[in-house]
């Protein structure tokens, strides 16, 4: 097993889902977690989609392990993102593991799709990675230094790979996050932090359920019996991805001190290039 002892990661997005799972994987692994969500404030938003993490989901993720803390962030805004590195050195002293996760999906037709939501998939997806590593380079670099090595982790995804209908904002975005991970990759490399990316295939997190399942289902057990059913059929390893799936390549990767500039697909084989 592999084991980061006297680490400490900030997951953004931690609150649920894969960010969540990665939370937990790291925390396993020996790391003080920060997650940073929207969910950790009162007022999250309630204007998207479909419904973004609570102040419950939180709250469960910090009761899953005692070296889990939260602290309300909105990776669009520069003050917030520098608030969470701040809040991450105050709580434990470091910052070696950026896990830039938080991310939104919206689909639909070209003809019909809104400006609004062109600009906030990106706001989130693309402009939250440049905002979050920028506020934590110096303490990233300082870490490095401690440490010999420091990780940005970014969760892209295989639709940064590969076109799909009806999604030419998320996809732009996702192939946009795979270019700022190469980018930052060589530019950070001098500093011995690394920049990789995970790209996940298909996750039964409420992206999919809540979102872009087709489905009249209501019921969460059935969505995801649903989803379990159809990408099945899909996925050459015969089975959808977990989000532990993804705990465990974040777990790798911020180990891995000479891998960088990578978009590892974690995928059972839907996506190989
Ligand atoms: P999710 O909706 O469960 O998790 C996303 C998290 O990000 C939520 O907790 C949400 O509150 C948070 N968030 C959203 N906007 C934010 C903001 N501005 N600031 C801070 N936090 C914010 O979905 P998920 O599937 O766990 O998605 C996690 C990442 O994985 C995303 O980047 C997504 O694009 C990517 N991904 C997911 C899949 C999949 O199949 N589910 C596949 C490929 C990639």
């Amino acid at each position: 097993m592999i084991e980061l002892k006297d680490r400490t990661a900030l997951v953004t997005g931690g609150a649920r889902g894969i960010g969540r799972a990665i939370a937990l994987a790291l925390a396993k692994a020996g790391c003080n977690v920060m997650i940073g969500d929207l969910g950790a404030s009162d007022s999250a938003p309630t204007d998207w989609a479909y419904e973004l993490a609570s102040s419950d989901d939180v709250a469960a993720t910090v009761a899953s392990a005692d070296s889990i803390q939260a602290t309300n962030l909105n990776v669009t805004d520069a003050s917030s993102c520098a608030d969470s590195v701040r809040t991450t050195l105050d709580a434990f002293g470091s910052l070696d593991i950026l896990i830039n996760n938080a991310g939104i999906v919206a689909s639909g037709p070209l003809a019909t799709f809104s400006e609004a939501d062109w600009e906030r998939v990106f706001a989130v997806n693309c402009k939250g990675i440049f905002l979050m590593t920028q506020a934590a380079q110096s303490a990233l670099t300082a870490a490095a230094t401690e440490h010999g090595h420091a990780a940005v982790i970014n969760t892209a995804s295989i639709a940064g790979k590969q076109g799909y209908a009806n999604m030419s904002a998320y996809c732009g975005s996702k192939f946009a996050a795979i270019g700022i991970t190469q980018s930052m990759a060589a530019e950070l490399a001098p500093a011995h932090i690394t920049v990789n990316a995970i790209c996940p295939g298909m996750v039964g997190t409420a992206m999919w359920l809540d979102h872009l399942l087709p489905t009249n289902a209501t019921e969460r057990d059935a969505k995801n019996d649903e989803f379990e059913a159809i990408m099945q059929k899909q996925i050459p390893m015969g089975r959808p991805q977990s989000a532990e799936d993804m705990g465990e390549a974040a777990v790798y990767l911020a180990s891995a001190a000479n891998v960088t500039g990578i978009a590892l697909n974690v995928a059972g084989g839907v996506q190989m290039g």
